[in-house]
C-alpha cells in the first residue's frame, strides 16, 4: 500500500529509510480534530490510515531522545503554513534588488540579503537569456 501525506498541497510519498518520516493522527479526539483543522483540507476526516509527513512539523516537535529524533512529542501540531512554496513566494515579494542601495553593503545582514537576491536575479537573467536564445534558434 502506498502511503501519502494527507496535508493540503503536499505530494510527499512514504519511502522506507527516506529523510521524511510519516506520522499517524493522535488517538485523542480533541487533538485529532486540531490536526484535521491544521492540515487545511476541507471536509477532511482522518482515518487510522491517515498520515502526515514530517515536513509539517517544526524541529522542536520531535523528541530527540526517541527513535533517532523521528518521534513526535505528545503536544506536536502540524503547521501547513510553513510549506516551502508559500515561504518562497513570500520572500520574493518582500525583497527586490531595488530595495537596497550602496549604504546597505555596510550592514552585514543587509549585505547578505543583497547578495542572495543578486544571485537569484542573475539566475533569472541567465534563464531568460537561455529562453530567448532558444526562441531565436527555433
Ligand atoms: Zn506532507
Amino acid at each position: 500500500m502506498v502511503v501519502y501525506c494527507c496535508a493540503f498541497n503536499c505530494k510527499e510519498l512514504f519511502k522506507k529509510g527516506g529523510p521524511v518520516t510519516f506520522h499517524s493522527f493522535p488517538k485523542d479526539p480533541e487533538r485529532r480534530k486540531l490536526w484535521e483543522v491544521k492540515i487545511k483540507r476541507v471536509n477532511f476526516k482522518a482515518t487510522q490510515h491517515s498520515k502526515i509527513c514530517s515536513k509539517h512539523f517544526t524541529p522542536g516537535s520531535f523528541d530527540s531522545t526517541k527513535f533517532g529524533g523521528t518521534w513526535l512529542k505528545p503536544d506536536a501540531v502540524p503547521q501547513i503554513a510553513h510549506s516551502s512554496t508559500m515561504a518562497k513566494s513570500e520572500k520574493k515579494r518582500l525583497h527586490y534588488l531595488g530595495d537596497f542601495d550602496e549604504n546597505d553593503v555596510n550592514s552585514p545582514t543587509k549585505a547578505q540579503k543583497l547578495l542572495q537576491i543578486s544571485k537569484v536575479e542573475v539566475l533569472n537573467c541567465k534563464q531568460t537569456i537561455r529562453k530567448l536564445r532558444q526562441e531565436i534558434s527555433a
